[in-house]
């Protein structure tokens, strides 16, 4: 381990023009906040850069703050007898799997100058947007070139990823910095090929916890909202995906490391089909500007859920059955070779759909959840129609794209189908341009609010829809 005191730093020397800087050095550290352990270099090599006033020391740990995570909870603190410092030295429990920040740690960052990574990032793509995309896009380019801040607003199926496009060329050829960064793993891995595709000429680092790309200093990274943790002033544009997502809305350490991974006067543009009541909120008083695409690329509607309701369908499960109306509604998709989506609210409530489906569909009734390791090949079997009824936990609300699909819930009123998760939810159906419709069903034993405020979401967008195609908040 290597013995670094943040003692030994409390001035920051000038820089030293004639110092000849380590290019390694700087472009494994520029923008980021790293402890000396993550630091593949040697303590000779680090300190010669302090000296010279390439590298900064910051402390890590002070008066009950985490300079890293932004922790500032005296719970989340504790102490330990610490073999560098040979004190009582306290340290943050709340971002300790990052590795530990103690008082005695210096958080590490670059203050040299900065080299341009000037290359040509054209962007290579001739598709065409919608109307609502042209004006999103334009929003975006908008907010990148005057540093603001923007909510995109999008319905399922609205074609997010296109609107950045531009707005992404636009600051990747000033020279600047972008970082994608979204909650799930799965869309990290789903947007790097496709946007390697668009700026083939453009380095991108793509991070996730375990992934290999962590050195790297590209002008464009697509990272885990996690991941961001590490960065400092390092992205002039910073997207957020799925800002609502868990677990990124749950947590106010990945949005403080999100504001503080941006340069001072950076732009943020935010993603979301459902954004959150507070966001929702902050447009409203005009604190967050916003634009919202109200319909599909298609220009289709969304469609419409319908309420069922289905009984005692807990008792029922636990007798070995399912409510007939949902039995029905499966044969009937069945029948007509359309694939199905059974929504159900936990783990243990999966595993009984799933025995009992399989007693008349076998292998074609299968189901996925989070700790399911054959996730990935179970929703591709599913997309072959190799599997045609998918039942699933909270898992798949986003993401997922099976043309056709017909989507049930069962149990709707269970708390954790909220308004935004069922949004998510009936937003699976119609997505595709040759199958722009879907049944969409949530079956229950009593109608919940959040039920009702998701219907009268996608009626609202649809009306609005209907309106003109897109709208200025
Ligand atoms: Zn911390
Ligand atoms: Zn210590």
């Amino acid at each position: 381990m290597m013995r670094i005191l943040m003692k030994n730093f409390t001035d920051q020397p000038p820089t030293n023009p004639e110092y000849h800087f380590s290019n390694d050095l700087h472009q494994f550290i520029t923008g980021k906040r790293l402890l000396p352990d993550e630091l593949p270099f040697t303590k000779d090599l680090i300190m010669h850069h302090h000296q010279n006033g390439y590298l900064q020391f910051n402390y890590g740990v002070k008066d009950f703050t985490c300079n890293r995570c932004g922790n500032k909870d005296r719970e989340l603190f504790a102490s330990f007898h610490c073999a560098r410092c040979g004190k009582e030295c306290g340290y943050c429990r709340k971002c300790i799997q990052m590795g530990r920040v103690s008082e005695c740690t210096p958080l590490i960052s670059w203050s040299g100058p900065m080299l341009s990574n000037a290359t040509n990032h054209g962007l290579l793509w001739n598709g065409t947007l919608s109307k609502g995309q042209q004006l999103a896009s334009d929003q975006v380019v908008e907010a990148v070139q005057n540093n603001t801040s923007l909510l995109v607003w999008a319905v399922c199926g609205a074609g997010k990823t296109e609107v950045l496009f531009k707005g992404i060329e636009v600051a990747l050829v000033k020279g600047q910095r972008v970082c994608i960064a979204t909650p799930r793993t799965d869309v990290v891995l789903e947007l790097a090929p496709r946007l390697q595709q668009v700026f083939p000429e453009t380095e991108i680092a793509v991070l996730y916890g375990g992934s290999e790309d962590r050195t790297k200093n590209a002008a464009l990274t697509i990272a885990t909202t996690h991941q961001l943790i590490r960065y400092y002033r390092a992205f002039d544009t910073i997207i957020i995906d799925e800002v609502d997502a868990f677990p990124y809305s749950m947590e106010p350490m990945l949005q403080h490391a999100a504001n503080e991974a941006r340069t001072e006067d950076g732009a943020i543009v935010y993603l979301s089909a459902t954004p959150s009541k507070g966001m929702q909120r902050e447009v409203r008083k005009k604190k967050l500007y916003s634009v919202v695409i109200p319909a599909r690329y298609h220009g289709k509607p969304l469609p419409v859920p319908s309420f069922e309701w289905c009984g005692k369908w807990r008792a029922k499960l636990g007798k070995g059955r399912i409510p007939i109306n949902v039995k029905l509604w499966i044969q009937q998709h069945y029948k007509d070779g359309k694939p199905i989506f059974l929504f159900v609210p936990d783990i243990e409530l999966l595993k009984k759909v799933v025995g009992i489906l399989q007693e008349s569909y076998a292998d074609e009734a299968a189901g996925v959840h989070s700790k399911d390791k054959e996730r990935k090949e179970k929703v591709e079997r599913f997309r072959e129609g190799k599997i045609k009824i998918l039942v699933t936990t909270t898992i798949l609300e986003r993401g997922v794209t099976v043309p056709d699909v017909q989507v049930g819930v069962l149990g709707a009123e269970d708390d954790i189908f909220t308004e935004s998760a069922l949004v998510q939810i009936a937003g699976r159906a119609g997505r595709n341009a040759k199958f722009p419709s879907g049944d969409v069903r949530f079956f229950h034993y009593g109608k919940t609010g959040e039920m009702n405020r998701a219907r009268n979401h996608i009626r609202m967008m649809n009306y609005w829809a209907k309106q003109g195609g897109f709208l200025h908040v």
